[in-house]
């Protein structure tokens, strides 16, 4: 489990601005959806050895109504879940109502909070802050989150007191698994990796089915349920077993935790999701066919992506549609869906169970690409021909040289791209080179991603 950060703050303070410092990932690393990267709510944040969660809140200002007030109520309840608040203001706009708000909320949260002074790039930041002061809220941290200015101590002070308490969010993996696996040591990871149960999080929006899913697998399987004490964060992790291939179901729903009977909506949980898809091997994302496809779908979608997870698109409701209504809804989620054109989509009704035992062909299908052995060989030869089919660009006035690319590790699969100046290649060339790898590979359902690496 990581820890959630959650920023906060009135529109145009600066949140979104953060929250790129915070979730773009190392140079090196470069996850193949461009069509993900605007308008992010949550990611995952990188700050030297730490991963953790980064949830934007979006803006509030106090004076909502209607639909912008639901809205305001699920970021204060993304402040609720949150481990640590950042709560931004604006240097140069001094205190404003809206901040005051905001402030009389949070000092009501028994929560840990750093209010963050933003853009105080060319002013005097100390005259700025004394305003603050008022807001009740203890130490300053001054920051111009454009520039990255004051980033890193707030950071620090941020995350270090996390570390005890979270021990998974020191992130070595990734780092370990970039060397060079030799060919013993990648077949023994894809042994351990394909022997254990997939852990299957089923996840989205409220209303979608995903309890009405659940009920209907565990319905039908013979189940032992660990329902862990605790939050509205914490999902409940059910071992199953599904033609003699093991599965930990990680149900964001509560379905078990509210039994079968009583149906009552639990509380949707943002931060409850997020942790989920951590936690997961392979991710089943359910979207209600009558409603497409959401931003919020979206959003989900990308966390899954950016995460590495592998994932399965269910699309539910689809009983009693007619013939016109379905070619639309197919219509409408090729064109948004596009980009992730590698997951299989299926068209299920939990209600009356239709084709929700081929969600679990691919599930497994899903895996297995995302634990699949490639060897330097294979993958260096792919490289080549993608070389050869288009030339990479000339980077100061030579040309750049790839030489070889090996596995770097699996689930999600990790490709490292060896040659001269190749972290100097343009992202449009380093797109097609992993857009090349994947649709030479024929990895379905699971994201991948390529490393670049001078020289060897
Ligand atoms: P949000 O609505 O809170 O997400 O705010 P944004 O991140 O969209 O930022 C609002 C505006 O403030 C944008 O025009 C940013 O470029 C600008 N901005 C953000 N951070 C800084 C900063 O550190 N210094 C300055 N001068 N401008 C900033
Ligand atoms: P959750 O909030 O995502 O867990 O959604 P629920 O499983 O509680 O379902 C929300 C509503 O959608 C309930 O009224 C369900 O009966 C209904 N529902 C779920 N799956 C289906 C389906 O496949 N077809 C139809 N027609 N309704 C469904």
């Amino acid at each position: 489990m990581l820890p959630v950060v959650a920023l906060v703050g009135r529109p145009n303070v600066g949140k979104s601005t953060l929250f790129n410092r915070l979730t773009q990932s190392r140079d090196a690393l470069v996850a193949d959806f461009p069509g993900l990267t605007r308008d992010r709510q949550y990611g995952q944040g990188h700050y030297e050895e730490y991963k953790f969660v980064v949830v934007d809140t979006g803006g509030i200002h106090g004076k909502e109504e209607g639909l912008d007030l639901m809205m305001a109520r699920q970021s204060l309840q993304a402040v609720d879940e949150a481990d640590v608040v950042l709560f931004l203001v604006d240097a140069r706009d001094g205190i404003t109502a809206a901040d005051e708000f905001i402030a009389d909320y949070l000092r009501k949260q028994n929560k840990k909070i750093h209010l963050v002074v933003n853009k105080v790039d060319g002013i005097d930041g100390n005259a700025a802050s004394a305003d603050f002061f008022s807001l009740g809220l203890g130490e300053i941290w001054q920051i111009a989150a454009a520039h990255g200015r004051g980033v890193t101590q707030l950071l620090q002070a941020t995350l270090d007191p996390l570390a005890n308490e979270f021990p998974d969010m020191l992130a070595s993996e990734e780092q370990a698994e970039a060397t060079e696996l030799t060919e013993a040591d990648a077949e023994a990871e894809i042994a351990r990796l394909q022997a254990q149960p997939i852990k299957l999080a089923i996840i989205g929006r409220p209303n979608v089915g995903k309890s009405t899913l659940t009920n209907r697998i565990l319905g039908e399987e013979r189940v032992v349920v660990f329902d862990m004490p605790g939050t509205t964060r914490d999902s409940v992790y059910i071992p199953m077993e599904r033609e003699g291939r093991e599965y930990v179901l990680i149900d964001t729903a509560g379905v078990r935790r509210r039994g079968r009977i009583d149906m009552a909506v639990e509380k949707y949980s943002v931060v409850k999701t997020l942790q989920a898809i951590e936690g997961a091997n392979v991710v089943i994302l359910v979207i209600d066919a009558r409603e497409t496809i959401s931003d919020q779908d979206l959003n989900l979608l990308g966390f899954v992506l950016n995460a590495g997870r592998s994932v399965v698109i269910a699309v539910n409701k689809w009983d009693g549609l007619d013939n016109d209504a379905r070619e639309w809804i197919k219509t409408e989620l090729d064109r948004r869906l596009g980009f992730v054109d590698f997951a299989r989509l299926h068209f299920i009704s939990a209600l009356h169970g239709t084709n929700v035992g081929h969600l679990f062909e691919s599930v497994q299908e899903a895996y297995a690409s995302a634990t699949q052995r490639v060897s330097t060989a294979q993958l260096t030869r792919i490289m080549e021909s993608a070389q050869d089919e288009h030339q990479p660009p000339l980077v100061r006035g030579r040309r750049v040289k790839l030489k070889f690319a090996h596995a770097g590790g699996y689930n999600p699969p990790l490709i490292v791209v060896h040659g001269n100046q190749v972290t100097d290649l343009p992202n449009s060339y380093k797109r097609y080179l992993i857009n090349y790898f994947r649709r030479s590979l024929k990895l379905m359902g699971t994201p991948i991603k390529v490393e670049f690496r001078e020289g060897k």
